[in-house]
């Protein structure tokens, strides 16, 4: 039931890759929209998914679905062996071990885990939590929480005119106070990308906790988590061509090992009395309840199909996408990009001057089009910039030059009729 890998066994180059028949084992992107063939570029917010994926998904439902863990029938044994083997694919694909990998519904779930988990029990009155100003609320709301409960503080990074995290002054942030630094590799809105070995080793040589939010970095670009030297990694299935309500979050064993579960139910206990429970070790303390089995299958499809494209190959196609993206749209009159920082995935957030970011997402749309509009989840990142919304161009190796093509041509057009 495992996907099939294609025809690519991640030793060909980005060069080399035929990149029309990896788009062509995307079935939504023969979409026709409004009349015109689809162009997404919204792949920061949800990304597509290959036919292998989809595949493995219904396979799973039509063959051997069963819940896991649990009953000792055949059907039983096939999905929870299909289960765990997504977590060994998973595991091998990020670098970590299998048994500190908790597979859970995203990173908004995996960021709350933490909070709750490990935040919660420990901070207290005076200690510090830091953030970033790039940060997608995932990444903000759970640490409020927890300021509220314990009395913590949060302290915010700031960042430099071209949307690069200001280092110096998060050195200086790091004081005494500060227990845990939560920070994105990837920004959903500028692309920038952290240079999280950096950070980490500064964050460790204080003896702060890291917290990795990866939304943005394993769908774009080789992760070796353990490389980075974090103490947590969240990541989410559904923009690395898996499905929706998947993903998971790495922790360091003995970190884990020390956490109160998060959710109490099944599978996260050993042993329940009306008078107390035994907890399970981890990853399992932390998987209460029916998981989405199909989908972390289906993500370790999509994690195995990734490998066999070669996690280079995509970053180096969205490398080229981007640098031509950028020239391009900076022809248009009046246009503002968004983050120029000199290490940048994929994504474009842009504004026309004197034209409504949703009215140019409405008319783009209109084109076939797909970019989103609005803040992005970064409410603190649109009141620095002091704009109230941005468009926002996501690429992906599935995207085409021509696409760049229609986007720039699309955006000229849609100029002329509203300014
Ligand atoms: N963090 C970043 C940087 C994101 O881009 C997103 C999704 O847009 C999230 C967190 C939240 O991911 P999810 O909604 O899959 O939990």
């Amino acid at each position: 039931m495992n996907a099939k890998p294609h025809e690519h066994d991640g030793t060909s180059s980005a060069a080399t890759i035929d990149w029309h028949s990896i788009r062509a084992q995307f079935p939504v992107l023969e979409r026709r929209v409004h009349g015109k063939p689809l162009v997404y570029l919204d792949s920061a917010n949800t990304g597509q998914k290959p036919q292998a994926v989809i595949d493995a998904v219904s396979t799973f439902s039509a063959h051997h679905n069963a819940n896991v863990s649990r009953a000792v029938h055949a059907l039983g044994g096939e999905a929870t062996e299909a289960y765990e083997a997504a977590r060994t694919t998973l595991a091998r694909f990020l670098s970590v071990r299998r048994d500190e990998l908790v597979l859970c519904s995203g990173t908004t779930f995996a960021l709350n885990l933490v909070a709750f988990s490990w935040a919660l029990p420990r901070l207290k009155p005076g200690d510090a939590i830091v953030l970033t100003r790039m940060e997608h609320h995932a990444n903000i709301v759970p640490w409020q929480l927890v300021a509220e409960r314990t009395g913590a503080v949060i302290k915010v990074a700031e960042l430099t005119p071209e949307g690069e995290l200001d280092l110096d002054g998060l050195w200086r942030l790091l004081t005494p106070e500060v227990q845990l630094l939560a920070f994105a590799h990837v920004s959903n809105v500028l692309g920038t990308v952290n240079p999280v070995r950096e950070i980490c080793r500064e964050a460790a040589k204080r003896g702060i906790v890291t917290v990795v939010d990866g939304s943005q970095a394993v769908p774009h670009r080789p992760v070796d988590i353990a490389a980075l030297g974090c103490d947590f990694y969240a990541f989410t299935g559904h923009k690395m061509c898996g499905p929706t309500g998947t993903g998971g979050l790495w922790g360091r064993r003995e970190l884990l090992a020390q956490m109160p579960p998060f959710l109490g139910g099944g599978e996260m206990i050993r042993e329940v009395r009306f008078e107390g429970t035994v907890f399970n070790d981890p990853p399992m303390r932390f998987e209460a309840g029916t998981p989405n089995i199909a989908g972390q299958i289906g993500l370790g499809a999509a994690a195995e199909w990734l490998s066999a494209l070669g996690m280079t190959n995509v970053e180096a196609r969205e490398q080229q996408l981007l640098d031509d993206a950028t020239a391009a749209l900076l022809t248009v009159p009046g246009l503002r990009i968004f983050g120029s920082a000199r290490e940048k995935a994929a994504v474009i957030s842009f504004a026309i001057e004197g034209v409504h970011a949703h009215d140019l997402a409405t008319l783009l749309d209109l084109e076939g089009i797909a970019v989103r509009s609005g803040q992005h989840c970064a409410h603190p990142l649109m009141q620095w910039f002091g704009v109230s919304a941005t468009c926002r161009a996501s690429f992906a190796f599935y995207n085409t030059p021509a696409e760049v093509d229609a986007l720039v041509a699309a955006l000229h057009k849609v100029r002329q009729l509203l300014v």
